[in-house]
This record gives C-alpha cells, sequence and structure tokens, in this order.
C-alpha cells in the first residue's frame, strides 16, 4: 500500500548532532542544536528544577491521574501573569484564557489549528524570513498559506525594518503574522522598542493578527520583563492576540514538553467561548498535556523563594551566554578577522548568525570539526571557555580563503 511513499528528508539540525556524535575528532565543536550546554560543554539541569523535582517525588499525596485537557490549572495561571505580568488589567477582565500544551512546539500547533477552524477562512500566515524551521511546516500541516516578510538584512547583518513594514504594509487585510517575542530563531536579530511601536501600527492600521512565539522568555536577557515587553506592548494596544510559551530553554525541560498557548481576547464571554473550543480541540489531539514538567514549572513559579532562585539560575544561562558572544567577538577583533563583528554582541539569545557563508561552513565543518547550519546560524550555547579561541581561529581562517 505504501510502496509510493517519497522518503523525506531527515531534520537538518536533528542529522547535525547525529554527525557530531559520530565524528571522533578531539577537539570537535557542536553549534548545531539550541540546547544550554555549561562551561564543560554538558547539559545542565537547574538547580531550581532539582529542588522542585525532588519536593514533588517527596510528596506522598503524589499520584499519576490525568491531568485536566487544558492542562494544570496553576501551571496555566502562573503562566500568563509571567508573559503578560500579574497585574496585566487583561487577566481582571477575565479576557485571557491558556491551554497547556507539548512545550512551544504544541502550542504553535494548537494556535494555527484554532486559527484554522476559527479565524477568517483564506487568511495567509506570514512569517520572518528566515525563521525557526519548524514554523512553515507547524501551519502547512494544518492547511495554512505561509508566505515570507522580510526580516533580516544580510549586508548589515541586522534587521531590515524598512522591508518589514513594507511587507507588513503590503499583506492582505487581517494576515496571521508571525513574531518572535524576543531572541529571534534564527538570527538573533530583535527589533528595537521604537521599531516594535511601528510594527504594531502597521499592524492595527491592516487589522493584522499578532501571533507572538515566546520561546525564550528570561532566557534571552536575563531580565523577564524586557523579555516579555513587545507582548505587553500589543496587549496593551489593544490587539486580539495569541501567545506560544515554552519552558524548553529557560527551565531547561526540553524533553519534559512543558508549554502554554495563552489567547488574549476582546471581552470574557469571548474568552469562555474560546476556552471550551481549545478543549475541544485538545481532547482529539492528546486528551491532556503531560504532568511532570508543568509540576515543577508551576511549583516554582508560584513560590516565591524558588521564583527568585529560577532568576538567578537564568541569569547564570543568560550571562555565560554573553560572556561567550564577547570572547567571541574580542577573539575575532584580536585575529584582525577581516570584516565587522560588533553583531556577534548585538544580538541577543541562543542563536547568532555569524554571516558566513555556506561554502565557509562546509570548509569549517570538514577542517575544524565544527558543526553548524548551511546558514551561518551557531548556537551560542555551544561555545565555552575551552573552545572559543579554537572557533574564532577557525573563522578567521575560512573567512580569509
Ligand atoms: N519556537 C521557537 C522560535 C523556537 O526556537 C523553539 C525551540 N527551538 C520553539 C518554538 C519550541 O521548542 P519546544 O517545542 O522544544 O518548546
Amino acid at each position: 500500500t505504501f510502496q509510493e511513499v517519497p522518503r523525506a528528508p531527515p531534520d537538518v539540525i536533528f542529522n547535525l548532532t547525529a554527525t557530531y556524535k559520530a565524528d571522533t575528532f578531539e577537539k570537535k565543536v557542536n553549534l548545531g542544536v539550541g540546547a544550554y550546554r555549561d562551561d564543560n560543554g554538558k547539559p545542565w539541569v537547574l538547580p531550581v528544577v532539582k529542588k522542585a523535582e525532588r519536593e514533588i517525588i517527596n510528596d506522598p499525596e503524589l499520584d499519576h491521574e490525568y491531568l485536566p485537557i487544558t492542562g494544570l490549572v496553576s501551571f496555566k495561571e502562573a503562566s500568563i501573569k509571567l508573559i503578560l505580568g500579574a497585574d496585566n488589567p487583561a487577566i481582571k477582565e477575565k479576557r485571557v484564557v491558556a491551554a497547556q500544551t507539548i512545550s512551544g512546539t504544541g502550542a504553535n500547533h494548537l494556535g494555527a489549528l484554532f486559527l484554522s477552524r476559527f479565524y477568517r477562512k483564506g487568511s495567509i500566515v506570514y512569517v520572518s524570513n528566515p525563521t525557526w524551521a519548524n514554523h512553515k511546516p507547524i501551519f502547512n500541516n494544518v492547511g495554512f498559506e505561509t508566505r515570507d516578510y522580510a526580516y533580516y538584512d544580510p549586508k548589515t547583518i541586522g534587521l531590515d525594518i524598512g522591508g518589514m513594514l513594507d511587507s507588513l504594509e503590503n499583506a492582505p487585510e487581517g494576515s496571521i503574522i508571525l513574531l518572535h517575542a524576543c531572541a529571534h530563531n534564527p538570527t538573533g536579530v530583535d527589533p528595537t522598542q521604537e521599531q516594535w511601536k511601528a510594527i504594531a501600527d502597521v499592524m492595527e492600521k491592516k487589522n493584522h493578527f499578532p501571533f507572538f512565539d515566546c520561546a525564550y522568555q528570561g532566557f534571552a536577557s536575563g531580565d523577564l520583563d524586557r523579555d516579555a515587553w513587545a507582548v505587553r506592548y500589543f496587549v496593551e494596544r489593544g490587539f486580539e492576540l495569541l501567545v506560544c510559551q515554552s519552558y524548553a530553554k529557560n527551565f531547561g525541560l526540553y524533553g519534559q514538553r512543558a508549554g502554554c498557548l495563552t489567547f488574549v481576547l476582546r471581552d470574557s464571554e469571548t474568552a469562555l467561548k474560546v476556552d471550551s473550543q481549545l478543549a475541544k480541540l485538545q481532547r482529539a489531539e492528546i486528551s491532556n498535556p503531560p504532568a511532570h514538567g508543568a509540576r515543577i514549572v508551576s511549583l516554582v513559579l508560584n513560590d516565591s523563594a524558588l521564583f527568585d532562585e529560577w532568576v538567578e539560575n537564568l541569569k547564570t544561562m543568560s550571562f555565560r551566554i554573553q560572556e561567550m558572544r564577547r570572547r567571541l567577538y574580542v577573539n575575532l577583533v584580536e585575529l584582525e578577522t577581516p570584516g565587522t563583528w560588533n553583531h556577534i554582541t548585538d544580538q541577543i539569545g541562543m542563536f547568532s548568525f555569524t554571516g558566513l557563508k555556506p561554502h565557509q561552513v562546509k570548509v569549517i565543518k570538514e577542517k575544524y570539526h565544527v558543526y553548524l547550519t548551511d546558514n551561518g546560524r551557531i548556537s551560542m550555547a555551544g561555545l565555552s571557555s575551552k573552545n572559543v579561541e579554537y572557533f574564532a581561529k577557525a573563522v578567521d581562517d575560512v573567512v580569509r580563503n
């Protein structure tokens, strides 16, 4: 029956990690995957997560019953407060609803699925050029057409704000616009607050729907409020919107699949209706979400001492990454590597667009055993005090030759 099924290509990022693992070269470096590593190149279980996990497991009342269809209530409420700010008027006005999802990917999926049913038929989803490799497939899987809006300018290795505003202006009225809330993946290039205001102006004028993806809150700058600024600004401006949250990076809970999809709606009546439809969709998709990761997040977010400890852990991660950006920059400047490199320290979050061209990436992979995607994106988390100099020298070599 399935002889005619065409073979699909392997996933680029997961494939890169597999090739890296199989490489026996001692100084190999993996700058592909977007997962935090400590200065020894090892995964880091956040101390606050270990503490919360122990408490959960030692609770004699713990059972493994199903969660409600749209997830753990204390988790959802805390997630809403985290992204919107605890005193956001929209919460008091009861026009915010959420569903616990299979991490950020599941939040994107459930949001896309909901829009495919209940947003105006024939709408097009606009994503930044470039964007996270999973965005288009997620929307295409539920039947949406996706198009690009201008975003990254290879000439400046920065934001093409003029091009972006033009794209939004020229998109059909009422389009769905996917926006990275902070720490844009893959470029590390975010709009400034002034630029966000201009983006909101065009979106308001054209009646576009903001679909925020927030996978790096707190991880990007070490400041939870700052990383949520754009989402809160759009809420303040009166947009109806949705936002996807992932706890993969900021809690290091990659494999636990803890995430949340939040809708901010016009009024409380609409919120109740949307809530009921999210439950109906989720029931047929996953019945109910996994409990363990959500329990950890809920415990930490709802306990002020654990929350403070989490903020410290977040700073440990984001400051190490900022330090790696700084050291990479300093090394390249000292080597007098041709080109400008200030984008390395200007960019934010897990990823950085180096500006390396595909042929240079090929050489760096083959000659230096440094693994990164062909678009020149590196995961800063893969750099450490032990390999940053090696990497800088490799970049220097491929840029010169
Ligand atoms: N959105 C973006 C922009 C991301 O970078 C990621 C993580 N790579 C996600 C969503 C979701 O990841 P996860 O499903 O692991 O939470």
